[in-house]
């Protein structure tokens, strides 16, 4: 096994349909990607694993889907308006656009001129107009993060739910950003998704909350298939920690390009609640939060013992999905010799993560019978319910199996002439390439057992 650029990533993703460059035909935007046909599995499988874990998986988190188009009010209160931003700095020399905090030796990474402007805040977040008169006056945001919408449905879950602390609200959804250099394939874009849980606590329970969502999600990641040793947690330190943060933990993955941030999980305290309730001075809120004479709800939570109203803290795991699609990209792919002359490319992504779950192959492209029968397993295993499974009808066997290696495809099923005489199929496993005939209650056990 030899160790893998991002070069070889990039081309494996476009050659098999993963990740295309978005707009391509009219020369691409930079900074956007769009997921093919095995990029959308890939992608919905990690999303429907966290879901699964946030959500179905345990008894006080309940889910949320809000909207993109943001009101101002919710970015102005959340802090946003003023600190979403990065130092900007242009070079005189080649005209070149930079983040401050990214130059080596503070140069141009172009031209290498160190002529470089003063660094001037950026503010990341896209705006556009809303309503039929377009005159500045009338626009709304599209969402940095997904997290404010959750913060100011806050009541409207907990009343429909009878929740009581500690509980979250789990979201997975797009958010935008204009970074000022995207870069590193998608580990840095404009339009990208995340996924993002509030769990909201009793103050002075915070710190404890804070350990255990890093443990457990630092656990999760290794379970999707990313080597732990890749993985490291690293506490922000005070000076980089965001407004709205008492203590933020960074887990960072060793992508191809660096070390970099995977998932931030930080300790929000009151902010954000404090920040968009109404009635302030009501609550004893421990942040520094602007004065709010625009809400209409009080985002808080009655404690049972002594009655009095309180803002809850919040606890946020934040991770983004394009990110944890290419860790997970970078994990699977290895390149393997299979003999003296050959090597093959296989993506041993863990089973529920797989784009498809199994290939169908006819032994022959146009015999009829073959095709039928491969149709008709196609179907029965699909009705199962574990995912894609596809019909390939390619009349080329091994090129099957090649392709169906770097897509990461755990299981071909090839249907020959046997077939038709007594309905067995041979099976071959992606990882150990090993081939076994099975009857057709047997590979309806053996793929149950796969992926349960
Ligand atoms: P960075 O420091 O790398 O810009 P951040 O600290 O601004 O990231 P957060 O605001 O904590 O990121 O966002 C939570 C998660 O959303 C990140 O851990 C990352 O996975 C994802 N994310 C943030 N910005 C981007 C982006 N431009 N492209 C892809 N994913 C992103």
């Amino acid at each position: 096994m030899t160790s893998k650029t991002m070069e070889e990533l990039v081309s494996l993703c476009k050659r098999r349909g993963f990740i295309f460059q978005s707009n391509d035909i009219y020369g691409g935007v930079k900074g956007l990607y769009d997921y093919g046909p095995m990029g959308v599995e890939l992608k919905n499988n990690l999303k429907q694993s966290w879901w699964k874990s946030m959500v179905y998986e345990r008894d006080d988190i309940e889910g949320l889907d809000a909207t993109i188009l943001t009101a101002p009010d919710v970015l102005k209160h959340s802090g946003h308006e003023d600190t979403f931003s990065d130092p900007l700095v242009d070079c005189k020399s080649c005209k070149s656009r930079w983040r401050a905090d990214q130059l080596v030796n503070q140069a141009c990474p172009h031209c290498k001129s160190k002529d470089l402007t003063d660094p001037r805040p950026f503010n990341l977040m896209f705006k556009t107009s809303i309503g039929p008169v377009d005159d500045g006056s009338n626009f709304v945001y599209l969402r940095p993060e997904t997290a404010q919408q959750i913060f100011i449905n806050f009541k409207n879950v907990l009343d429909s739910t009878n929740r009581t602390l500690p509980f979250g609200i789990a979201q997975i959804g797009k958010a935008f950003r204009n970074e000022i250099t995207p870069r590193n394939f998608i580990f840095r874009v404009r339009e990208f998704e995340q996924m993002e849980l509030e769990f909201f606590v009793e103050p002075g329970s915070d710190d404890k909350w804070h350990q255990y969502w890093i443990e457990s999600r630092y656990k999760w990641w290794i379970e999707q298939g990313i080597n732990k040793d890749k993985l490291e947690l690293i506490e922000v330190k005070n000076d980089d920690l965001s407004h709205y943060s008492k203590s933020t933990v960074d887990i960072m993955y060793n992508f191809p390009h660096g070390k970099e941030e995977l998932e931030g999980i930080a300790n929000r305290t009151d902010f954000d609640l404090g920040s968009h309730t109404k009635n302030q001075q009501e609550f004893d809120i421990s942040s520094k939060v602007i004065k709010n004479n625009k809400s209409t709800t009080k985002l808080v939570i009655q404690n049972i013992a002594n009655k009095k109203w309180f803002v809850p803290y919040v606890i946020e795991p934040s991770a983004g999905v394009e990110r944890g699609v290419l860790a997970l990209l970078n994990e699977a792919y290895k390149e393997e010799k299979i003999d003296e002359k050959n090597s093959r490319i296989v993506l041993a992504l863990k089973a529920h993560l797989a784009p498809i779950k199994a290939a169908v192959i006819p032994l022959k492209r146009n015999n009829e019978q073959l095709v039928n029968e491969a149709k008709s397993i196609k179907s029965n295993l699909q009705k199962i319910g574990l995912g894609r499974v596809i019909l390939e009808n390619s009349g080329n066997i091994g090129k099957s199996y090649r392709r169906h290696d770097e897509i990461g495809t755990p299981i071909c099923i090839t249907v020959d002439f046997e077939t038709l005489e007594n309905k067995t199929v041979t099976v071959r496993d992606r990882d150990t390439m090993k081939q076994k005939r099975l009857g057709p209650n047997e590979l309806k056990n053996y793929y149950e057992k796969y992926f349960n």
